[in-house]
């Protein structure tokens, strides 16, 4: 039998076509469930009185319970308003009306008590509400919720007489007829008994009609708990499914090419980071099962040594590795760093990108599939399907969060069995998202940097301090360093960005006749590209002008300074992310944050955020709060844009508390076949039905 849940909004008490089509287009809402699941963003506490005399300019929406004094009708024409005194016994304020003013004029009565709802404002000395709710207090004894839902509305749904009360009056006609029945209870007793949780069906009723704030607070508990936990339950499952279905390679042998690199051709010492890394690596390929594990280390921390030592214990066992990187510089700079490094131990690396082509590509194939390649660097071309390994054993990702789930799992299938993956991020994410993203995988952290770098300078200016800045420009130039100065994409219009860039170039080059300048933008032919970021690496463009390209992972020791322009413009990670190109060798480096004078409160923020801090966790921690998770890449096919309640910034420890009892939960029973475990089966499979979430790996 169908749930009444899935019913078409249509069909609902007091809808219809009319109304189902705007709550369709202004929330989609198609079925009683999307409905049920539309909270209520405010609670109007109902039961609390204040007095006019206790408000100020921050006070929210209130009650106050007083007289109407006199109307006045003030101005003429489309201007008019109608002005009403209303007072208690602490003090006096306005009412004003722009609209159905007759009709209040006829309606309120001067002299006698009413209950008035509203948001006070301060125009000159007085404090007025504007358009308020007004009620007889007769009227108030009869209402028998103290706390008000308050939802999210339009215009056009108040058209249709969806106003907040309108929506309010929906949900109790469907909470009407769903129950006990169609809100059945998921998680098993003992979680509930355990964590003292609100049933499922009360849970419902009380957010959207609570009897008071304790209730109302357990319901929010239970909901938020609810969402977090069908997702860690989803992503433990994922991973138990894995380790049944994929046994891993073995890579027993790690004394021919793997030692031979550490003795003789490391260039440097490990950090104890990265060697923890390696430890925790090599377990695993060990383990018989198949390596998934998320590396996250923040930018310059030395993912890439370890990443081609993880790709030598796969050579020594007789397997190919390869690594795939978001862009095509980057691909070009692993292959330079990665072969010059292992080429002396007699091991082939190859490069494929979209710009392999004809004869090159297909010697390239072949010399692949027949196993005489040992590394294979590229792009997402590697992941295309005529890309085939003689026995592929182990693949990285580097920048994991620019690539889908779905490519991810395309690398799976270049073996008969799933080679090790290792993804890298240095994109830091707060533990709540990651936990979320990646509850699936391991996760490995370089939380040290390598030895003898100097923390970044960051400095925020306004357009008044160019001439200065530009001057300290130079003055680095002629110490022999090197420059970057990143413009923003403006997503909206490729031309305009385009011309802002030229702009700045122009004006760079006026204020630096002498020195070379390069230019990268997104609109270049890869070789060309290549060829300027060649040239800047190379030393022989002094300053690179760029736009937001060069943003990942590129590698120029010797540029010691990034002069963001319209700084304001980027996200926080963003900014930490280009920050991270300079401070990669052992001169003080600097970055420069320049913006407009004009700044909202939340650029500010940001902008301080940057100069107090170099922690990449810190910030990303930041980023979350200021943004909420919705903007951050990789949200889309990870199920955070299914909470609804739950906050990734702010329940962290929901989150921690959903994470333990699932994980207990499967502990004990890992394919949920007990029979109390049996609803939260039946749900999780109903769901990911519904999401087509079997789809992805
Ligand atoms: P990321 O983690 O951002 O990918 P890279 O792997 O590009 O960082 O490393 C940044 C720089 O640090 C490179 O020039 C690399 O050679 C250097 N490096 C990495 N590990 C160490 C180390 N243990 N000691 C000294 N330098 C290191
Ligand atoms: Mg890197």
């Amino acid at each position: 039998m169908q749930s009444k849940l899935e019913n078409n909004i249509e069909f609902l008490k007091g809808v219809g076509p009319k109304r189902a089509e705007i709550l369709q287009k202004e929330l989609n809402i198609f079925t009683w469930s999307d409905l049920i699941h539309h909270f209520p963003y405010r609670y109007v506490d109902k039961s609390k009185f204040y007095r006019i005399d206790e408000i100020n300019e921050a006070t929210p929406y209130i009650q106050l319970k007083g007289r109407l004094d006199s109307f006045r009708l003030i101005g003429a024409g489309r201007k008019m308003r109608l002005q009403g005194s209303f007072s208690d016994d602490s003090g006096t304020l306005d009412l004003v009306w722009f609209a159905k003013i007759d009709w209040i004029h006829k309606y309120l009565k001067v002299g006698v008590e009413y209950v008035v709802y509203g948001k006070p404002n301060k125009f000159g000395r007085n404090f007025s509400i504007t358009h308020p709710e007004i009620k007889t207090v007769g009227e108030i004894v009869k209402q028998n919720h103290s706390l008000e839902p308050v939802y999210n509305t339009s215009e056009k749904m108040k058209k249709f007489n969806l106003d907040s009360k309108g929506v309010s009056k929906l949900m109790y006609n469907s909470l009407e007829q769903l129950n006990n029945t169609e809100l059945t209870e998921i998680l098993p007793l003992k979680v509930l008994d355990a964590y003292k949780l609100m049933s499922r069906n009360k849970a419902y009723h009380q957010v959207h009609f609570p009897m008071d704030e304790d209730s109302l607070a357990k319901a929010i508990f239970r909901i938020k708990f609810e969402e977090l936990f069908l997702i860690q339950m989803r992503l433990l499952r994922m991973k138990i499914n894995r380790n049944i279905q994929h046994k891993g390679f073995f890579f027993e042998k790690i004394d021919n090419k793997f030692q031979e690199f550490y003795e003789k051709y490391l260039p440097f010492e490990l950090t104890g980071a990265q060697k923890k890394v390696l430890k925790e690596i090599r377990k695993d390929t060990l383990s018989g099962r198949q390596m998934n594990r998320l590396l996250q280390g923040d930018v310059g921390s030395g993912k890439t040594i370890v990443s081609l030592m993880t790709m030598l214990m796969a050579i020594d066992n007789g397997f190919q590795a390869c690594i795939m990187a978001p862009t095509e510089i980057l691909a070009q700079q692993h292959m330079e760093g990665i072969s010059g490094l292992v080429a002396a131990a007699g091991i082939t690396c190859a490069i494929l990108t979209g710009s392999v082509k004809g004869k090159a590509r297909k010697q390239l194939l072949t010399a692949l599939v027949a196993g005489e390649i040992d590394i294979l660097i590229g792009t997402h071309a590697l992941i295309e399907d005529p890309v085939v390994f003689k026995n592929l054993g182990m693949v990285v990702i580097d920048e994991q969060h620019r690539f889908g789930v779905a490519q991810r799992a395309k690398l799976w299938k270049k073996n008969v069995m799933p080679p090790h993956m290792l993804v890298m991020t240095a994109t830091p994410i707060p533990r709540t998202l990651a936990m979320t993203l990646y509850g699936d995988l391991d996760v490995s952290m370089i939380d040290e940097l390598p030895p003898g770098r100097k923390p970044i300078r960051t400095n925020h200016r306004r357009e008044n301090s160019r001439l200065e800045v530009f001057g300290f420009i130079g003055k680095e130039i002629e110490k022999g360093r090197q420059i970057y100065i990143v413009y923003p994409l403006i997503e909206e219009s490729e031309t305009l960005d385009y011309n802002h860039l030229m702009d700045g170039y122009e004006s760079v080059k006026r204020q630096f006749p002498t020195y070379p300048i390069s230019m990268l933008h997104g609109r270049m032919k890869p070789a060309d590209k290549e060829f300027e970021m060649q040239r800047f690496v190379q030393g022989k463009t002094k300053i690179m002008v760029a736009t937001t390209v060069i943003e990942v992972g590129v590698n120029v020791p010797n540029a010691s300074v990034m002069l963001i322009e319209s700084a304001e413009r980027f996200g926080l990670s963003q900014l930490h992310q280009l920050r991270g190109r300079v401070g990669r060798g052992a001169d003080q480096s600097y970055c420069i944050l320049m913006t407009g004078y004009k700044l909202s409160k939340e650029s500010l923020a940001r902008m301080k955020i940057m100069v107090d801090t170099n922690d990449g966790f810190l910030i990303a921690e930041e980023d979350l709060r200021l943004r909420g998770p919705g903007d951050i890449e990789g949200t889309q096919q990870s199920g955070v844009t299914d909470l609804r309640l739950a906050s990734l910034s702010k329940d962290y420890k929901i989150l921690m508390l959903a994470r333990e009892v699932a994980t207990h939960i499967l502990n004990e029973d890992p394919f949920l076949d007990a029979h109390e475990n049996q609803f939260l089966r039946e749900h999780l499979a109903a769901q990911h039905r519904q999401k087509g979430w079997g789809k992805i790996a």
